[in-house]
């Protein structure tokens, strides 16, 4: 079993990594959104909001109405489309959230921001971490010969859905059904020394080294790299980081091409 995370940053080359992975088959497969989430909220005048956490962290102002704007793009919008296009290529497709089912149980984070100069908790928002997966959710899909296509919210122990980082998704999911693999398809072609090169590509990383790579990851990548950790430390053998814009992305990562942690 592998877990695959299609990325949701500009740049992603859907079709064709759906194209490998119709082939591929024994896979379950979540994905991101924000490109597409963060356009349709322009369109419909709530911008993204990105906030930075006292600690360091980027996430996602998740107010209301941004969950709403979030299950309308990614639960809506492209999980739809990707399980249509799985469809199109001959494979039962089988799309949920992590809110179905309780799939992905969580908490809501407690953010705190600086705001003029003062510690603030933010009380109103829906970002949230993955603290239980429901395996036995997916095993019944797998068993009935369906490919899981997953969105990245979890329902919080409220019973409110919140937002979750696709990346930890990925990582936890792949950690509850022990999966020999995750690879995660971006728009980059793995970890690179200097983010605007692509021949300063690190092409593998022992897993007990993980920490010594942070200082080259910024933003996002950086909470990659952690997913990766969790997902290592939960017991997954392998994670992989790579481009999504070749051709036969998958089969080109499993043959090592991208950032390799083991
Ligand atoms: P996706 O959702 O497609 O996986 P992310 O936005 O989560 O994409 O992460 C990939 C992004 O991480 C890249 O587009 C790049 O801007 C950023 N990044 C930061 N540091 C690095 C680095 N050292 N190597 C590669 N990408 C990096």
């Amino acid at each position: 079993m592998m877990v695959i995370k299609l990325g949701g940053a500009e740049g992603i080359a859907y079709d064709s990594a759906l194209e490998d992975i119709a082939r591929i088959r024994d896979v379950v497969l979540v994905h991101g959104g924000s490109a597409e989430l963060n356009r349709i909220s322009e369109k419909l005048g709530h911008p993204p909001v990105m906030l930075t956490s006292v600690s360091g962290y980027i996430s996602r102002r998740t107010d209301r109405k941004t969950l709403e704007l979030f299950c309308m793009v990614l639960c809506g919008k492209i999980n739809t489309s990707i399980v249509e296009k799985l469809h199109q290529l001959g494979v039962n497709a089988f799309g949920l959230s992590g809110v179905d089912g309780r799939l992905l149980q969580g908490r809501r984070k407690n953010i705190i921001i600086q705001e003029a100069g003062k510690k603030k908790v933010l009380r109103d928002d829906y970002t949230g971490v993955i603290q239980r997966v429901n395996v036995d959710i997916l095993s019944w899909v797998l068993q009935n010969g369906m490919m899981p296509v997953i969105a990245p919210l979890a329902l919080s122990t409220d019973n409110e859905a919140v937002n979750v980082d696709a990346d930890r998704a990925a990582a936890f999911i792949a950690g509850a059904l022990q999966a020999h693999t995750l690879i995660f398809l971006s728009n980059v072609p793995g970890l690179l020394k200097n983010p605007s090169d692509t021949s300063t590509l690190i092409d593998t990383i022992p897993k007990n080294q993980l920490g010594d790579y942070m200082t080259y990851a910024a933003g996002r990548m950086k909470k990659k790299l952690l997913a990766a950790e969790n997902a290592l430390s939960l017991g997954v053998n392998r994670v992989i980081i790579a481009d999504s814009c070749i051709g036969s992305p998958v089969t080109q990562a499993l043959k090592g091409t991208g950032t390799v942690i083991q």
